[in-house]
Formats: C-alpha cells, structure tokens, sequence
C-alpha cells in the first residue's frame, strides 16, 4: 500500500500535471498453474480484472479472482474461468448445404456459454478472453469430444454428416494436439476425414511454418482441413500451395454484399476462381438471402452455409431440420 500511494497524487512531468496509474496480477507457481504458459495467463486474467477494478486495490492475486462464488459480485471473467467444470458450456450446430444436389453436408460446431445472469454468451466475447488465459486449451478439448460424441450419436441414428470444428491457434499449436484430436476421434470409432479442421486464415499465416507442420501431421491422420475466414486475412500464395488444405470458406463480408455491391462481387468471383483452381471446395458462409444463394450457384460454389438456410441449432432440432430438407428434395418442382 505504502508505494502505491505516491501513484494518487499529481506528478509533474515538465511543467505537466499527470496521473500515474498502475494494475498488477500476481499468479504464484505452483498453486495458480504449473506451466509457464498458464501461469502467466493467469496473472494476465488477474492484472485485467485488477484494471477493470475501481477502488484503491490495483493489485490482485489470482486467487482472490477465484472462488468469490457467493458474492453475487463474482466477475465474468472470474464465472467464465469455471464454466467448463460447471457444466456450462454446450455446442449449437449450424447446417451447410451442398448446392449441386441440395443434401446436407455438414454442420459446423459453435460454441455457446449459458451464463447464470446474462443468458447464452456469443462466442466473439468469450474465445478472446480463453485465449488470454489459455484455458481455450481445455475448453476446446472438450469442444472436441462433444462435438464427436454428436456425431457419433448422429452416425447410429443414420444421419451421416461431416462435423467441422473451429480450431483456436492457441490449441492448435500444442505440440500433443493431432494425438489428442486422435484420442476423441478413436473413443468414439470415427474416422478423422468425418471431421473438417477450420483455422482461420489470419490465425494460420500468424506462424505459417509452424501451422504448415501441424497441418501435415493432421492431414497424413487423414482430416480435413478448411481456412476459415478467407479474404480478411493475408494469406501469401506460397503458403496456400505449401498448406494441405481441403476447403476455403469466403468470409461472411464479401458473401453478405453480394448481390448489392460489385466491388464484394469481384472479390467473391475472385476468390471462387482461386480456390476452385487451386482443386479446393469452396463454401461461402453467411448466406442470407436467396438471390445470394443463387448468384453463389451460378459461381459453382460447392456449398453455403447461413441464416438464408439455418440458424445455428442445438443437436436434438437438427434430425427435423435434415428430413424436411429431404422431403423438399423429392418433391418434384
Ligand atoms: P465463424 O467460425 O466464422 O462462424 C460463423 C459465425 O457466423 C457464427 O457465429 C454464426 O452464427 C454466424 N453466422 C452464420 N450464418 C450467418 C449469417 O447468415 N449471417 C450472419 N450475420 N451471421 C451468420 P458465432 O456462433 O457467434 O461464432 C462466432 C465465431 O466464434 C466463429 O466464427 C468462430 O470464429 C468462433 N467460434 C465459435 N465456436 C468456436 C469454438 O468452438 N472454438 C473456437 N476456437 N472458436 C469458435
Ligand atoms: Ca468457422
Ligand atoms: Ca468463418
Ligand atoms: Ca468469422
């Protein structure tokens, strides 16, 4: 306390009023975490809770964070960090139609957070905050195992579909990712090519070399491997020859604008061309209308995905959602 209190007052930094501020987050070996790389997370977690915090503690340990579980003042942040052993975590799926015939292809896994106060949490809030406490490590192993367990379940009831699975750089840069990847895959008799791997493109050009030699060691296992996101990150045409790739999905941007702006068409029929000279499938995401779904046709577009065709879903609403899309196939037009 004694050498935070300068901090409170004015300095004067030539002839300059000014206030220093100062957080700090202190995690302790070996109670906080046992690796390097956890532990500085955690310290990390509690320096931005320590920040966000208003009153004279701008230091926090990170196990004061923790265990705060009555106080009814427990943090986001500080909830998030239990949700996986609490059970709240769950995956919706959302379906991507293959255009040429109409059938459903796959579903992509989505995760969501139920939240005891706030409802179901987006994604976009809670993956940036795993991430930064590295505990998407875990939270995307159990991703994983679920979304193979659906699938599994799926596969007995005769529904046969791929599963793709977003990948954070994060946990794909663990060094023993394909061989737990492979332990999921193997408890619940799957193949691996029954699953598509999607990093998105700015998350795999971050360390190219490194995702080159994961991605190789995944596609010899036999999965398939998507870039996500494609267009808003910088990928080099080098790497797109170097990587294994099966599939690029176009960003929802170019897709949304379609059919109103000529500039996203450009980029769209660009992007098609590249891909499907490249011999990969291509999957535009964000469909939301029917005149994008036709002029995304009229491209030869392998498949799409978005809201046009459904919104995410939870598992036990996909089996109706599959048998209405068949009954409209079989009926004659
Ligand atoms: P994404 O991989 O690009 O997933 C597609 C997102 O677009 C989903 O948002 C989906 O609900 C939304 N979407 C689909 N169709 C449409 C449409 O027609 N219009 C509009 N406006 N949006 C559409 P969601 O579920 O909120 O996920 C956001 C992002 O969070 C995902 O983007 C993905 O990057 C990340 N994410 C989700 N689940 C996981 C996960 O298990 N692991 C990791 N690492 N990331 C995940
Ligand atoms: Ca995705
Ligand atoms: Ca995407
Ligand atoms: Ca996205």
């Amino acid at each position: 306390q004694q050498w935070m209190m300068p901090l409170a007052r004015a300095q004067y930094i030539a002839g300059q009023e000014v206030y220093i501020d100062f957080s700090a987050g202190v995690s302790v070996y070996p109670d906080d975490a046992q690796d390097a790389e956890t532990l500085l997370g955690a310290a990390l977690q509690a320096q931005r809770l320590a920040r966000s915090q208003t009153g004279q503690q701008r230091l926090l340990l990170r196990h004061e964070i923790l265990g705060h579980t009555n106080g009814g003042t427990l943090s986001f942040e500080a909830h998030l960090q239990q949700a996986l052993q609490r059970d709240e975590f769950f995956l919706v799926y959302q379906p991507q139609q293959h255009l040429a015939d109409g059938h459903i292809s796959a579903v992509e896994a989505l995760l969501r957070w139920r939240h005891a106060s706030r409802g179901v949490v987006s994604p976009a809030e809670v993956i940036p905050l795993l991430e930064e406490s590295g505990q998407i490590v875990d939270v995307g192993d159990w991703v994983i195992g679920e979304a193979c367990r659906q699938l599994a379940e799926w596969q007995r009831a005769g529904l046969h579909l791929r599963m793709s699975i977003n990948l954070s750089a994060v946990q794909f840069n663990q060094p023993d990712f394909p061989q737990r990847i492979m332990e999921h895959v193997n408890a619940y008799r799957l193949l691996p090519k029954q699953l598509e791997l999607e990093i998105t493109e700015s998350a795999a050009m971050g360390h190219p070399e490194q995702t080159l030699k994961i991605l190789l060691e995944l596609k010899d296992l036999g999965f398939s491997i998507a870039i996500d996101d494609f267009g808003t990150g910088h990928s080099t045409f080098n790497y797109l020859l170097r990587f294994p790739i099966d599939t690029l999905k176009i960003d929802r941007s170019f897709t949304n604008s379609v059919t109103e702006e000529r500039s996203s068409r450009t980029i769209v029929r660009s992007l098609t061309t590249l891909s499907q000279g490249l011999g990969f499938k291509t999957i535009a995401e964000g469909v939301e209308t029917q005149r994008q779904r036709d002029y995304l046709e009229a491209l030869d577009v392998d498949e799409i995905q978005g809201f046009w065709l459904a919104k995410p879903m939870t598992a036990d609403r996909l089996g109706t959602f599959v048998a209405s899309i068949g009954r409209r196939l079989c009926q004659p037009r």
